[in-house]
């Protein structure tokens, strides 16, 4: 069994960490907000005071954190001297970050690992909390293949797939393009289930027939924005959130970015955008990203 750092105890790490404990490693964890290592002493992270003492001694450390600059941050260092963990941890160590970043952050995390011999891969994963609990969350795995494998097996605990994509940013860029897809497809069924409804479809047999047709979509299965149809949809509890508006907003971004580097024109992709900084505009950005509804209604109801 391995001793194992964990950086960012939160929403995903928390119960992440969680369960490479009930699989019999060592899990040394630390977060800034003492009420979240809190949380994850009592699944039985031992929990210390900062990042370099989690990272310092381990076989492997893994980060959850919110947004590319804490990645950037916590691994390669800041500004004003502050140390990362790149240059803290053991030599033969693997380090995993599981976030969602950008490119560039996961390019330069690679560049900055590689140059002091130590092994990085880009771990992100899809899945939402629900997945983290259930130990079901789908890992997109990119980096060198001597540490890539060795990944593969490690988040196994947490994982429902596993996927090795290829190289150095393969990870993050999968985990990007699935989530442009998420955000676009949830505008898509936004909009289908009300024009259903505007055109006097019962909601529960429209949605029987879409879920089995071609407008068929993960959103449509499990956000559902119309009350009462689909069990998992926040519409029946007020729009709460399974998936922040201002996550969405964050991923979409970085998607975003990557594809006006690459050239492309992601029209739609802006449109879902325009949306996510509407609802946070009008302060629901911590509401669920599916309250996109609410913009489909001439009279903006939800
Ligand atoms: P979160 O905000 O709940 O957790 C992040 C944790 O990092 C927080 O507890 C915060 O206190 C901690 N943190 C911030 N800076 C730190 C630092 N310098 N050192 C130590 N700890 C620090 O967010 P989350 O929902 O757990 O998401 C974590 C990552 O996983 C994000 O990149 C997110 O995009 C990605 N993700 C989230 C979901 C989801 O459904 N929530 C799904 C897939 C991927």
């Amino acid at each position: 069994m391995a001793v194992i750092g964990w950086i960012g105890l939160g929403h995903m790490g928390g119960p992440m960490a969680a369960h490479l404990v009930e699989a019999g490693h060592e899990v040394v964890g630390f977060d800034v907000d003492a009420g979240m290592a809190e949380r994850a002493a009592v699944t039985g992270v031992r929990v210390v005071t900062d990042a370099a003492t989690a990272a310092r001694d381990a076989d492997a450390v893994f980060t959850s954190l919110p947004r590319s600059e804490h990645s950037r941050d916590v691994l390669i260092g800041g500004a004003g001297g502050r140390v990362g963990l790149f240059d803290v941890v053991r030599r033969d160590a693997l380090v995993l970050d599981t976030s969602t970043v950008d490119v560039a952050t996961s390019r330069a995390c690679h560049d900055a690992a590689e140059a002091r011999g130590i092994r990085f891969v880009d771990a992100p994963v899809s899945g939402g909390i629900a997945g983290a609990h259930a130990g079901s969350l789908t890992f997109m795995l990119g980096g060198e293949e001597s540490a890539t494998g060795e990944a593969a097996g490690l988040v196994g605990p947490m994982a429902g797939h596993v996927f090795v994509v290829g190289g150095p940013t393969a990870g993050i860029a999968a985990k990007l393009a699935n989530n442009l897809m998420l955000f676009i497809t949830l505008q898509a069924s936004s909009e289908g289930a009300r024009l259903a409804e505007a055109l006097g479809l019962d909601p529960t047999i429209f949605h029987d027939i879409a879920t089995v047709s071609s407008g068929d979509s993960w959103p449509l299965r499990t956000w559902y924005p119309v009350p009462g149809v689909v069990p998992t949809s926040p519409a029946n509890r007020n729009f709460e959130a399974t998936f922040t508006t201002r996550l969405a907003e964050k991923d979409l971004s970085y998607a975003l970015e990557a594809g006006e580097a690459a050239g492309l024109d992601l029209a739609a992709g802006r449109l879902a955008m325009e949306r996510f900084t509407q609802l946070i505009d009008e302060g629901y950005g911590d509401l669920d990203c599916s309250l996109v509804v609410k913009y489909v209604g001439r009279d903006g109801r939800t």
